[in-house]
């Protein structure tokens, strides 16, 4: 397995690279030139043998090939890079070339020096990795000697001549074809070495994020983890993360890294709005990534602020949930004159995936726990809620088997034995109603509607079901208020808000007040109860939220009927909103579209069998 600091970007692997192509060739110039100094130091014994003509510079010239040889041999271990190597290969090979036609034309032979021409303009071709043009300048200087020992050596051609020369000829300008045909091949395998170095830098760096990103169980651990990992794996300067709020359409910084801290106070009170950073935005959703120079930034404001906080050029990437983009992590370095390369630039994209990735995780199992403490208090709140109305019918069915009692005795019973069966009832369709929202099957069916006709069949039902002697429950507004909606879900509406209020009502008024505004008309349930205290009022919409939900409390009811209220109130295209005073009363407003005739659905027969 790869170490943290391996899978951290860096040069470092294109110098070790280099280093190792320096000391192959090192190692190659160091043979070569031993062989080769062998070699000369054979033919300088040949000659003493063998030459007595021009002896004494044959011996010169022998010396001055061996001490290049030497020196080339020696310099090659210090040769500080791979192109002073080259430029030393090359410059020994031409003083070979120089010697070896200085040697021909003191022995009078030309055989030797063309096999040493053709030797050694081949293996520099092969074994020398300084490409065609280094190549080319090598077979100048050789045919500049060979031109210059034939015009000091001028002898009769003959065939073996021509056939050398020919032979010459053929292997310096074809060494150069050999020079570049193994170019093209090294070029080619460096390139793909460099991509598969690349590729595994970038694998290491991921896995290593994945591994972070694995570790954070909730999203505020995640968008903390991100900046570090960022600055870790990119080896910049600085990161920060900025998340959208939705609500005031703002991007507003979440956390920082690297940054100089009162930098970071003072950008943690920014406020950016989405419209300055649109251009961005839409970058990002199209290309997952984007580059910024600050002197290159069009808008002065922004570019004014990361100079302010010594931000010189920017890699961004976005932070996503769906097709949203719900944030942006940005990578820093301070010097403007730095940039983000490509690796950079996918890890950082990897790593804006990942996060993103972990945070719908984290989302996704928050919402599941939700599920289950709603699924949990579903159970109980339904036991508890469906337990008493069954005990009460079976209790009071039991003494209606006492043939003693009265017959106004037995009325009374039957009466709550009703009543009970209403309650029961009651809960099954808001149970029904919740389900029908949930699984989204319950379209609206608009058509004309008159609250006030729907007030006096509420009325009816209402009286049937609780005494209505201490609660005076009236109609306030015009008669012919009218407007376009589904009329069951209206009429659910009210009479769960309607029902509320004569729950908790003991005495007074409940009043249902309607009114045309217009573009809307405006219904209120006001009634004189017992309120609602301010800490309750913004959870009382949610599933199950009961103001006293004790197995002791007061007042029955489940605590779904605001819920599927406001749902229903947002289906029909309105609005709902709740002022109370406790021991006053409450007052739950709700506004919906008047509608037109051209929004009225066709007459259909309603499949709900309990509308
Ligand atoms: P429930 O079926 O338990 O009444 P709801 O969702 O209809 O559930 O209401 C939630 C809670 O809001 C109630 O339990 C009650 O505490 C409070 N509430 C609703 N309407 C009124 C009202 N008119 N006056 C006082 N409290 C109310």
């Amino acid at each position: 397995m790869r170490s943290q600091a391996d899978a951290r970007l860096g040069d470092r692997d294109g110098v070790a690279a280099e280093t190792d192509d320096r000391d192959v060739l090192a190692r190659r110039f160091w043979t070569g030139g031993v062989v080769m100094l062998g070699a000369s130091l054979l033919f300088l014994l040949i000659d003493l043998l063998y030459v007595k003509e021009h002896l004494a510079a044959l011996v010169a010239v022998k010396v001055i090939q061996c001490a290049i040889l030497a020196v080339a041999v020696l310099a090659a271990r210090r040769a500080k890079d791979l192109d002073a190597l080259l430029r030393l290969g090359a410059y020994t090979v031409c003083g070979l070339y120089v010697t070896t036609a200085a040697l021909a034309v003191l022995r009078g032979e030309f055989v030797a020096s063309s096999f040493i021409f053709i030797a050694t303009a081949m293996a520099t071709a092969s074994f020398v990795p300084w490409g065609p043009w280094m190549q080319a300048l090598t077979v100048v200087a050789a045919s500049v000697a060979i031109f210059v020992a034939r015009m000091l050596q001028p002898q009769p051609v003959d065939a073996s001549m021509a056939y050398r020369a020919l032979a010459v000829g053929f292997a310096l300008f074809g060494s150069v074809w050999v020079a570049r045909e193994h170019d093209v091949q090294r070029r080619k395998r460096r390139l793909a070495e460099a991509q598969v170095a690349e590729e595994s830098r970038i694998s290491a760096a991921l896995a290593r994020a994945g591994e972070e990103m694995i570790r954070c169980e909730s999203t505020p651990v995640i968008l903390d983890r991100a900046c570090p990992l960022v600055v870790e794996l990119l080896r910049c300067d600085a990161c920060s993360l900025v998340l959208k709020d939705a609500g005031e359409n703002v991007f507003i910084p979440h956390n920082a890294f690297s940054h100089r801290d009162q930098d970071w106070q003072a950008m943690r009170e920014m406020r950016v709005p989405a419209r300055m950073v649109e251009p961005l935005i839409a970058h990002l959703a199209s290309s997952g990534v984007a580059r910024l120079k600050t002197s290159k930034m069009q808008n002065a404001r922004a570019r004014e602020l990361h100079q302010r906080y010594h931000i010189g050029t920017s890699l961004y990437v976005p932070l996503r949930r769906g097709g949203e983009i719900m944030g942006v992590i940005s990578a820093h370095y301070k010097d403007e004159a730095r940039r983000f390369d490509r690796v950079q630039e996918r890890i950082a994209v990897g790593i804006a995936h990942l996060a993103s990735l972990a945070l719908e995780n984290t989302r996704l199992l928050e919402e599941l726990r939700e599920a289950n403490r709603i699924k949990a208090e579903f159970v109980s709140t339904m036991s508890h809620e469906l337990r008493t109305p069954v005990s009460v019918i079976l209790g009071y069915t039991e003494m209606l088997d006492d043939d003693t009692i009265s017959r106004d005795e037995r009325s009374r019973i039957l009466q709550r034995v009703r009543r009970s069966g209403i309650e029961l009832l009651e809960l099954i369709e808001e149970t029904l109603n919740l389900s029908r929202l949930e699984a989204g099957r319950d379209p609206p069916r608009y058509e004309r509607v008159r609250p006030r006709e729907l007030f006096t069949d509420l009325v009816a039902e209402f009286a049937a079901m609780v005494p209505l002697e201490d609660v005076e429950l009236r109609w306030v507004g015009p008669d012919d208020v009218e407007l376009v909606t589904d009329p069951r879900k209206l009429r659910i509406i009210l009479k769960n808000l309607i029902g509320n209020a004569l729950k908790f009502t003991p005495r007074g008024e409940v009043v249902l007040a309607c009114r045309d505004e217009g573009d809307v008309v405006r219904c209120t349930v006001r009634d004189t109860g017992i309120g609602i205290a301010p800490e309750h009022l913004p959870i009382i919409f949610d599933m199950f939220r009961q103001v006293d939900s004790s197995d002791a409390r007061a007042y029955r009811g489940a605590g779904l009927g605001l819920h599927i209220v406001q749902r229903l109130v947002h289906q029909l295209g309105g609005e709902i909103s709740v002022t109370s005073e406790l021991g006053r009363g409450s007052a739950f407003e709700l506004t919906l579209p008047r509608g037109t005739s051209a929004q009225e659905s066709p007459t259909q027969p309603s499949a709900d069998p309990l509308s």
